[in-house]
């Protein structure tokens, strides 16, 4: 579903039909100040891009709101695990490596 922020997220929950404005987070679930979820955070989490970026169904995410300075600077923390090799992965937008190797190709090298 579309975020607040424009972006496609597998977490985000809005429901907007006859005039009803709920809005939440899968991910963060309800969360007690101030680690409450608040939809103005979407604009700066990083789960669209990881989502677009790694597809793999092996790997899950696990996100918590960092409260920040006096509420300034609130962001979403993401973590990532690979449920297949048992692990913590390291680069969520690349993945933990096991299952999908890199592949190397040249452009314009046609004979
Ligand atoms: S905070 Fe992040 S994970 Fe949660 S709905 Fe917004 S973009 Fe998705």
């Amino acid at each position: 579903m579309r975020t607040p922020a424009g972006k496609e997220c597998t977490y985000f929950f809005g429901d907007y039909y006859r005039g009803r404005n709920i809005e939440k987070c899968n991910l963060i679930g309800d969360e007690k100040p101030p680690r409450s979820w608040k939809a103005d955070l979407c604009k700066t989490c990083p789960v669209p891009g990881i989502l677009l970026a790694n597809g793999c169904d092996k790997m899950t995410l696990a996100g918590e709101v960092k409260p920040g300075i006096l509420g300034i600077g609130r962001k979403v923390n993401v973590t990532a695990y690979c449920t297949k090799v048992h692990s913590q992965v390291e680069n969520p937008y690349i993945g933990c490596g096991h299952c999908h190797g890199s592949v190397a190709f040249t452009i314009g090298d046609e004979r």
